[in-house]
């Protein structure tokens, strides 16, 4: 009797861990369509590998990080990048990594990665910094978490969930963050919402945050 048990656990055991290992594997980018037509089947989910034999060094090789990357409009802060799209030596190695620079005062609005947690390290300056999660007692109410960080400080947000980064010193501010995905994505609330082309349709919007539709209008002009 103990040897069936034994024989049954196993099997399950066993038939548990060959379903774990045939998931879909996790996507590389926002979407991926299926082409039927082998022609039209330019993109893979990620990217496609090169030669190990036609590799070299500079594939494994991006200059540029010692500067402020592209600005921000309008927010004070600037943003240079390194994922496998600048480096294409990331491909398929799971991460990537982000200098970020701000103005006093600068931001880095509400946005979330999708693919990444962010573990950021503050290299100059002093940045309030903070992400939100869902209340596990209620999930339409929000827990937000917020520090001041300053220089050397390290903060972590959980993949997926939206986070900012602001400036509160008087001073520039600068720092550097690693993402666990070759390509972490970026969503950032405000101008997803109420900047998309085409517009969501303003009863949408107008509910969702109880605004009038004049405002919806107002913030769909600004951000668009
Ligand atoms: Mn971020």
């Amino acid at each position: 009797m103990a040897f069936h048990l034994l024989t049954i656990i196993l099997v399950i055991v066993g038939l548990l861990s060959s379903f774990g290992s045939s998931f879909d594997p996790s996507p590389f980018q926002d979407f991926c369509i299926a082409a039927n037509e082998s022609k039209a089947a330019v993109f893979v989910n990620g990217k496609f590998c090169k030669d190990p034999k036609l590799a070299t060094a500079d594939d494994f090789f991006l200059a540029g990080l010692n500067v402020s990357g592209n600005p921000l409009p309008g927010l004070g802060s600037s943003v240079n990048s390194v994922d496998v799209n600048r480096l294409a030596g990331l491909n398929t190695l799971g991460i990537s990594m982000v200098r970020a620079d701000f103005a006093p005062y600068g931001l880095i609005p509400p946005h979330t990665h999708p693919r990444a947690t962010e573990l950021i390290v503050v290299i100059e300056g002093t940045l309030y910094v903070g992400f939100l999660a869902p209340d596990t007692t209620n999930p339409m109410k929000t827990r937000s978490f917020t520090k001041i960080l300053s220089k050397g400080d390290v903060f972590v947000i959980p993949q997926g969930l939206i986070h900012f980064q602001y400036n509160v010193g008087h001073t520039n501010a600068t720092v550097f963050a690693a993402f666990n995905s070759q390509n972490s994505g970026l969503i950032v609330v405000g101008s997803e919402l109420f900047g998309s082309n085409p517009p969501l349709v303003d009863d949408v919007l107008s509910k969702a945050f109880q605004l009038d539709k004049k405002m919806v209008a107002t913030l769909q002009g600004l951000f668009s």
